[in-house]
């Protein structure tokens, strides 16, 4: 089986070429689906995923895209980005016609990653972007401009983009920790290859090859295999990156995403739509401003690219439905992280004999599978709502399949807390508290999708859905 993927990994150095090319009919086809669909008319009753090209579009970003793609990474390591992925494509292209510039000291900035998921999440919600092709051209397109513009501007034969400002490179960088293989260097390959002529290669994240342990900046594209004979692509536990690299190699900015990132502010955005809290809250809200007479609040001429507002569809926020969202999206992804934060503080304290950052960071990792399941679940359930709506096809088996992906996820994320705390403690008093405390951050995840995919399901057919949505 190694032998097998090294050859893999062999095989993708030496065929940049055929990459490039693939990756250019991937640019034309992601800009098609881009482009041509805001100036098409919105999906009648009579749409289906064959005979519209919006719906087509919608399914392929939002029902296969996005979903599987996060799956890839933690089955294939972030070969999306290396080998497919448009974004990075295009920043790398332009950046041979680029100024070459250094990399300004702001990009490098590790929170860039956790502010710009939060801000694309929550915009996407406001925006309505997995429902409409305009929103889409805002959000992927505009994204794709910027990578471009810095790879004109910034760094030499590389995705300074994908490294620093890509809105999902953080996300990315922590779920393919869980990759089963990685490039890894063989350093008394490395020196025994000193008297040979070396044939340079360029990183496109500026890796350093013959000290790199893990794969989470490592975009999978091949081209160090077989790099002084010492670099190959090889098997590792799925467990290695997090529970060994994972004492020295991680970062705050890391954490807080995936505390307050993939378990916060993801989960409350896959959580409103059918929310009781939310449809409290705006009873509660609303309600004020009519006593009041304030009636402003209650228009409904935000622009699209605001909130959403497509009247032809029935589908349109007011004023204070759309910060009402916002207020709901960002606090309950901050009550959900903040709980989370305060627990593994506590489990940190408990394991390690006193709060020390860089425990506190290893522990957080071991939510890696959880909060990738859980982004999944939730990604996976406009995959679902897609075929359903567009191709007529029921899936009752659906929220089991769901539970059982969540139920794994939680015992390996269990799994890994208990190995990352034994390295921290021999006393049997200290590893079970600390992972008992640790536990309840993965319940309270779990908690929270068992009100969506089953309590507020059930108790939603009562409700009317005039208390959910304007309705026209
Ligand atoms: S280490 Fe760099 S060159 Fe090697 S596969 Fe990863 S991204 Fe590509």
């Amino acid at each position: 089986m190694q032998k097998i993927l090294t050859q893999i990994g062999h095989w993708l150095g030496r065929n940049q070429k055929t990459i490039r090319a693939i990756q250019w009919i991937v640019i034309l086809f992601y800009a098609f689906l881009i482009i041509v669909p805001p100036f098409l008319s919105l999906p009648d009753e009579a749409a289906t995923l064959v005979n519209n090209l919006t719906v087509f579009s919608q399914f392929m970003f939002w029902g296969i895209w996005w979903p599987f793609v996060l799956l890839s990474i933690i089955f294939f390591g972030r070969m999306w980005c290396g080998v497919l992925c448009p974004e990075g494509s295009l920043s790398e292209f332009a950046n041979r016609f680029g100024k070459h510039k250094g990399i300004p000291q702001w990009m490098k900035w590790g929170g860039w990653p956790f502010v710009s998921f939060l801000l694309t999440t929550l915009y996407g919600q406001m925006t309505s972007v997995y429902q409409y092709p305009k929103p889409v051209v805002l959000v992927l397109g505009g994204s794709t401009i910027a990578a471009i513009i810095v790879g004109l501007i910034y760094g030499k034969q590389s995705r300074i983009w994908c490294k620093f400002l890509c809105p999902v490179t953080g996300v990315f960088a922590l779920l393919s920790r869980l990759a089963p293989y990685r490039y890894k260097p063989d350093k008394a390959k490395w020196h025994d290859f000193s008297n040979k002529k070396v044939i340079p290669i360029h990183c496109p994240t500026v890796l350093p090859l013959r000290t790199m342990v893990g794969s989470s900046e490592c975009l999978m594209c091949g081209r160090c295999s077989n790099h002084r004979e010492a670099i190959e692509l090889s098997w590792r536990s799925p467990n290695e990156e997090i529970v060994v690299y994972g004492k020295d190699h991680n970062s705050i900015w890391g954490s807080l995403l995936l505390i307050y990132g993939l378990c916060g502010v993801a989960l409350a955005a896959f959580q409103w739509t059918n929310s009781f809290w939310l449809t409290h809250m705006r009873d509660i809200i609303e309600s004020w401003f009519l006593a009041h007479n304030i009636m402003w609040v209650f228009n409904t001429n935000a622009p699209w690219w605001i909130f959403t507002n497509y009247p032809d569809q029935d589908d349109v926020f007011t004023w204070i439905f759309g910060f009402e969202l916002i207020v709901y999206i960002l606090g309950m992804g901050f009550i959900i992280g903040s709980i989370s934060l305060g627990l593994l503080s506590l489990a940190t304290i408990i394991t390690n004999g006193k709060y020390k950052v860089e425990v506190f960071n290893h522990l957080s990792l071991a939510l890696t599978p959880l909060g990738a399941a859980s982004v999944f679940v939730g990604l996976f359930a406009l995959t679902v709502t897609l075929l359903e709506k567009y191709a007529n096809q029921g899936f009752t088996w659906i929220p089991y399949l769901k539970a059982v992906i969540l139920a794994l996820a939680t015992f390996w994320s269990i799994y890994l807390a208990y190995q990352i705390i034994r390295q921290y403690t021999t006393s049997i008093i200290r590893r079970i508290s600390g992972l008992l405390i640790t536990i309840l951050v993965f319940a309270m995840i779990n908690y929270s999708w068992l009100l969506v995919l089953h309590i507020w399901t059930i108790k939603s057919d009562k409700i009317p859905w005039n208390t959910l949505w304007i309705n026209f």
